[in-house]
Formats: structure tokens, sequence, C-alpha cells
């Protein structure tokens, strides 16, 4: 069954140099939230395996090429008919500021099914990883979601969901009214700060609650991603505090995504709370110290990386 199973959409990820409106160059690449997981986790030498729906189109293939040349298993991923692959356009507006423009209504993702989906499931992995951007895409993906966690919970496989609340494809209403049901089933979730109220109960209003009302209802771990400041894991007996490492930042996006990848991986090793929280924030800061969302994630032999003195030539 291998080591972890992610679902959801990749895209085509066109950055631009300049501005969009002025034309120019942009580099091409994908993007999705799962996929950055994954690429993570198999760079770091576990076996993962990514779900989703390509077009049936040029960038389609570059998704799937990507994915195999990086190691993850996409023997379950395939291309869709129905619509083309889903684009991400972004553009370094002032700063550090990016703006992000999809092209992903319709897209072959979109049309996700649990029938894609609970085959990959079986034999059962060591973790499954969704994310709160899938039911987000209609009524297949957020069917394929439910069927997941439905199915992993079955087989008593723990299931770890990262919020990820993206406020361009539905409002917090319809976010918390969509992820709130599937809480009790989860092992971890993994949120932002602001993103903890779209999966706890709404009955709980401060932090300290969510999070606790969350514990109460069988989740093992809770992990409340705070940017520049680290990360706080929770369980039933213990509370941690990790401050982030300290990295010039190139690019924030994916930050997250690779935060999931080294709490994963540390879960996988055995680590304890201190040392999942640790290679979070790790994995973390590599993202937002290289650019793009995935291209700078570590290796194994590279997690020590940041540990090396300024200025050190790696040989
Ligand atoms: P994104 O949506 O951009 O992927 P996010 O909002 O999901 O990010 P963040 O809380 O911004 O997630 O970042 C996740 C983790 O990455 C943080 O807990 C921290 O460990 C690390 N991180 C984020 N920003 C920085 C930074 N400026 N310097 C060092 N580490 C950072």
């Amino acid at each position: 069954g291998g080591d972890v199973v992610t679902f959801g959409e990749t895209m085509a990820a066109l950055r631009a140099d300049g501005l969009i409106r002025l034309g120019g160059t942009m580099r091409l690449s994908v993007a999705g939230a799962e996929s950055n997981v994954a690429i993570g986790l198999a760079r770091l030498g576990h076996r993962v395996r990514w779900i989703g729906l390509v077009g049936a189109d040029e960038t389609g293939e570059l998704v799937l090429r990507t994915l195999r040349a990086e190691g993850v298993d996409v023997t379950h991923a395939r291309s869709d008919e129905r619509g083309p692959t889903g684009m991400i356009l972004t553009e370094r507006r002032v700063g550090e500021l990016i703006r992000v423009i999809y092209h992903r209504a319709g897209s072959a993702a979109s049309f996700l099914s649990p029938d894609d989906v609970l085959p990959a499931l079986d034999p059962p992995p060591r973790l499954v990883h969704l994310t709160g951007i899938t039911p987000a895409l209609g009524r297949g993906p957020a069917e394929a979601v439910r069927a997941a966690v439905r199915a992993a919970a079955a087989s008593g496989v723990p299931a770890c969901l990262d919020v990820n609340h993206r406020a361009r494809l539905w409002s917090r209403d319809q976010a918390a009214e969509a992820l709130r049901p599937l809480a009790p089933s989860l092992s971890i979730i993994v949120a932002s700060d602001d993103e903890l109220e779209l999966v706890a109960p709404a009955s709980a209003t401060t932090e300290r609650d969510r999070v606790a009302a969350l514990l109460d209802a069988g989740v093992t771990e809770v992990i409340v991603k705070r940017g520049g400041e680290g990360a706080d894991g929770h369980t039933a007996d213990q509370a941690v505090h990790t401050p982030a490492r300290r990295v010039q930042v190139a690019d924030v996006v994916g930050a997250g995504d690779a935060f999931v990848a080294g709490y994963l991986s540390g879960l996988l090793d055995g680590l304890d709370l201190t040392g999942r929280l640790g290679r979070a924030v790790t994995t973390g800061a590599f993202a937002v110290a290289c650019s793009g969302d995935w291209e700078g994630l570590p290796t194994r032999p590279e997690l020590g990386l940041l540990d090396t003195l300024p200025g050190s030539i790696l040989r």
C-alpha cells in the first residue's frame, strides 16, 4: 500500500517574471497542494502515491511527467477528456505580494470521483493526506474526499487534512459546512491560525477551545501554522511550540505544503511531536528560501543544510 496516498488537483503553473498585463517571459512548472506534499515526501525517501485527473493535453503530460520524475507513484492518475488541465498564473506585484490567477473552473480535475480514488487505497497505505481545496472543486471531488475519509477510517488508516482555505474557490461558510463533518474521522488536522475555525465546531470561539474540541472529537494531532512565527502542535497530553527557522525569504508560496511534507515524514519515521514539528519547520523554511512551490524541497541528506554556516560551500 505504500506510505502515503494523496489526491487533488495539480495545475500547470505559469510564473511571470514581470507584470502579466505587460507581457514578457513566464516560467512553466506545475503546482498543486497535494502533489507539493507528495514531492516533499518522495524527496525524503517515502513511498507516496498521488491520484488526480489531468486534461488530455500537453500540460497534463507535464504534470504526470514531473511527478513521475520526482518519484511519486502516478499509476492511479489519468487524463480525462471532459476538461483541460487547470492553470495557475502568478506574478510578483510588489515586493513579496504575489497575485494569483486561476483558470481551473471546469478543469479535468473537477471531475474527480470516489471511483478514481478508492481503488488506490487498497491495499491500505500508512497515511492518507487530503486538503480542504479538493472539496471546493466540485461535487465529485467533495464526494471523493468524504469517501476517502470513510475508507481510511474503516481500515484504520490515519487521515490528515490540511484545511488550506482558498477564498477564490468558496466562502468560509461553505468551507466550514464541508469540513466540519469530516473532523471526527480525521487523525491529523493542520490549519493556519485563521483556518482552525473552518474545521472546529462553531460552538468553540477561541483557538484554545477549538483545539480542545477537536481533540475531544477524537483528532489525535492538531497543528496550527503561524507563518514566520512557526507552529504549535497539540495532542491529548502535549502542546509544543516550534519557532520558524530563520532564512532569507525568496518565495513564501508552498511553505504550508512543505511543512506538511516534513510533518508527515517525521510521523512515518516515528519521531515524537517535537521531532515532527522540527522537521516540518525545516522543510517549510526550505520552501520559503527557494523560489517555486516545491522545487527547493530538500532530499533527506539535505535536511541538515540550514545548520551550515552562511558562506560555506557545498562539496
Ligand atoms: P502557503 O499557503 O503560502 O503555503 P501557509 O499559510 O499554509 O502557507 P505558513 O503558516 O505561512 O503556511 O507556513 C508554514 C510553515 O512554513 C510555518 O509554520 C513555518 O515553519 C514555515 N515558514 C513560513 N514562513 C516562513 C518564513 N518567513 N521564514 C521561515 N519559515 C517560514
